[in-house]
C-alpha cells in the first residue's frame, strides 16, 4: 500500500459529530477528572467532554480555547497516550476515551460553524508587552495577555508565525490551513505580529523595555541543529533545514537529492521519525532510521514508531555512524556504521550503548538527514545579557511564572526546558502571562 493511500485511513482524520458524541457517551463524567489533572496546560478534558456529552458544543469549544489557545493543534500533536488518556478512568472498563480526537473535533467544529470560541477583551489597557518568538509558548502568552486587554506585539524572526508548528512539524501531520485557523483566532484578539523581525544583537531584549514595553516574554525555542562530527559531504542535511525547506515549499533540491535513492536518517526521537516519513514522501527508494540504542529505548512515541514502520521505514537500531563516505567529487556514497550492544545503565537509568569492535560495515545511501537534537544558536544570549543562562544556552527561569534574573523579562518553552512538547510550551506561556499581568496589577 502506498503512503498516500495510508494517509486516507480514518485515523488521520478527526471525528465527525456522530462519532464524537458516541465517544463522549463513553465518558464516566468523573468527579475531579484524572484526565484534567494530567493535562500540563490545564485544557480540562473532563469539563469539555461533559459539555459535549450534553450537546453543548460551543461551550465545550470555549472551554478548550479559553484554557489552551492551541487546543486544536494539541488535539492532533499531543502524546495523549502518556498524558490525559493514560489517566482516563474508562481504561479499567474499556479503552481510554480518545480525548485528543474529541478536542480536535470540537475546535474544528467551531471553525466550521464560524464561531470563535476565544472571547474578545472587555477592557483595553495601555501597558504594552513584547513577546519574542511566535511558537506555542509565545502564542499562548500573547493570547492570554491580549484577552486581559494588554496590547501585545509578537516579534518573529521568520517570515510567518507558528514556530515549530509552521517550520518543523510536517504538513501531513499538521496541515497549514489548520495552523492558520489557530493563528486567525489569536489575531482576532488584537495580537500584532511583526514577522521577519528578529530580536538579536547585544541587549536587544533589554532595549525593548527601554522602548516602552512593560514586560518581555522570551520564547525563541531551539533552532541550531546539533551535527555529527564527520567530514562534510554533499547530500547531508540537518533536520532543521530539511523540515523547514519542505514547509517553505522549497522541495525541488530535496527531491533531487532523494528521489529514487536510498537515504538514512540519524536519530531516534520524534523529529527523526518526521524526517524519515517526509523522506518517503519525497520519493526516497529506501529510508533507514539509524539509532545507537534499541527500538524500545527510542524517545519517539510508540504510535509514531509504528506508523513509520507501517509506511516502510527500515529501523536499523544498535548501530552507530562512524563516518560519511564520499566519491572524489565530495558526493555522499554511504555511511560507515559500527554495531553497538547495550551495556550497564547510565545516569539516566537506560542501558548504555557500547561499540562492538570489529563490526564496521557500510550502508550505501545518497542522502542523510541528521536529527540528533537542537540547541540555542551560538551567541544568541547576547540579546539578553542581564538574563542568567545555563552553560548550554538554556535560560534560567522560574517553573511556575517564567521569571528570569532580570526584572520585567520572562521566558518559557524549549529555550527554558530544552526540547519538549507543544502543550508544555503552552503551559509556560500561560504561566508567564499570569505573572506579567500580576506585575502590571491585574489578577488573571
Ligand atoms: C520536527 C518537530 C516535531 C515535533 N513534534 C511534536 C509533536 O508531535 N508533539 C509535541 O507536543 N511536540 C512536538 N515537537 C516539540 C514542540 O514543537 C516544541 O516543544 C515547541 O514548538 C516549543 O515551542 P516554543 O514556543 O518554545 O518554540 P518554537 O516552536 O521553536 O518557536 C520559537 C519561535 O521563535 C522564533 N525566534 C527564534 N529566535 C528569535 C529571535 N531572536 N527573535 C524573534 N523570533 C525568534 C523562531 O523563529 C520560532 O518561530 C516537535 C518538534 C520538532 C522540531
Ligand atoms: S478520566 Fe476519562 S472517563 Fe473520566 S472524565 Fe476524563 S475522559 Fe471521562
Amino acid at each position: 500500500m502506498g503512503v498516500a493511500k495510508r494517509l486516507d485511513s480514518p485515523d488521520c482524520r478527526g471525528f465527525d459529530l456522530g462519532q464524537a458524541v458516541a465517544e463522549a457517551g463513553r465518558c464516566l463524567l468523573c468527579h475531579e477528572a484524572p484526565c484534567s489533572k494530567a493535562c500540563p496546560a490545564q485544557t480540562d478534558p473532563g469539563a469539555f467532554i461533559r459539555k459535549l456529552r450534553f450537546r453543548n458544543l460551543t461551550g465545550a469549544a470555549r472551554t478548550i480555547k479559553k484554557n489552551n489557545v492551541l487546543g486544536g493543534a494539541c488535539g492532533i500533536l499531543c502524546p495523549t497516550a502518556r498524558l490525559c488518556e493514560k489517566e482516563c478512568s474508562a481504561t479499567g472498563i474499556d479503552r481510554p476515551i480518545r480525548i485528543g480526537r474529541l478536542q480536535r473535533f470540537l475546535v474544528e467544529h467551531a471553525w466550521k460553524t464560524g464561531f470563535n470560541p476565544l472571547e474578545k477583551p472587555e477592557t483595553r489597557r495601555k501597558e504594552k508587552v513584547a513577546v519574542v518568538g511566535s511558537g506555542p509558548a509565545g502564542l499562548a502568552c500573547a493570547a492570554h495577555l491580549a484577552r486581559l486587554g494588554f496590547p501585545v506585539t509578537v516579534f518573529e524572526a521568520r517570515p510567518e508565525p507558528g514556530g515549530v508548528l509552521r517550520y518543523g512539524v510536517p504538513e501531513f501531520r499538521l496541515p497549514k490551513e489548520f495552523l492558520q485557523r489557530e493563528l486567525d483566532d489569536i489575531r482576532a484578539l488584537g495580537v500584532v505580529f511583526r514577522c521577519g523581525s528578529p530580536v538579536r544583537g547585544k541587549g536587544a531584549a533589554e532595549a525593548l523595555l527601554k522602548k516602552g514595553f512593560k514586560a518581555v516574554f522570551l520564547a525563541p525555542g531551539l533552532w541550531a541543529p546539533m551535527r555529527l562530527n564527520s567530514r562534510k559531504a554533499a547530500g547531508v542535511f540537518s533536520s532543521v533545514d530539511f523540515l523547514a525547506a519542505q514547509r517553505e515549499g522549497r522541495k525541488g533540491p530535496l527531491e533531487n537529492a532523494l528521489r529514487g535513492k536510498p537515504c538514512a536518517v540519524i536519530g531516534g526521537g520524534s523529529v527523526a521519525i518526521d524526517c524519515a516519513r517526509s523522506a518517503l514522501r519525497l520519493g526516497a527508494s529506501d529510508v533507514y532510521l539509524l539509532y545507537r540504542r534499541s527500538f524500545a529505548q527510542m524517545p519517539a512515541e510508540e504510535d509514531e514508531r509504528l506508523e513509520a514502520l507501517q509506511e516502510g521505514v527500515h529501523f536499523l537500531v544498535l548501530n552507530q555512524p562512524v563516518e560519511y563516505l564520499c566519491d572524489p567529487k565530495g558526493a555522499l556514497t554511504g555511511i560507515r556504521l559500527r554495531k553497538t550492544r547495550l551495556g550497564r545503565p547510565d545516569g539516566s537509568g537506560r542501558r548504555k550503548p557500547e561499540e562492538v569492535p570489529g563490526t564496521d560495515w557500510t550502508l550505501e545511501v545518497r542522502a542523510v538527514i541528521e536529527a540528533i537534537g537542537n540547541k540555542a544558536p551560538e551567541g544568541s544570549s547576547q540579546a539578553y545579557p542581564s538574563v542568567a543562562v545555563r552553560p548550554d544556552g538554556l535560560i534560567r527561569a522560574g517553573e511556575k511564572d517564567g521569571r528570569t534574573s532580570k526584572a520585567g523579562i520572562y521566558a518559557g518553552g524549549d529555550i527554558v526546558r530544552g526540547p519538549d512538547l507543544v502543550v508544555r510550551a503552552v503551559s509556560d506561556g500561560k504561566a508567564a502571562a499570569k505573572a506579567i499581568a500580576a506585575q502590571l496589577g491585574v489578577r488573571a
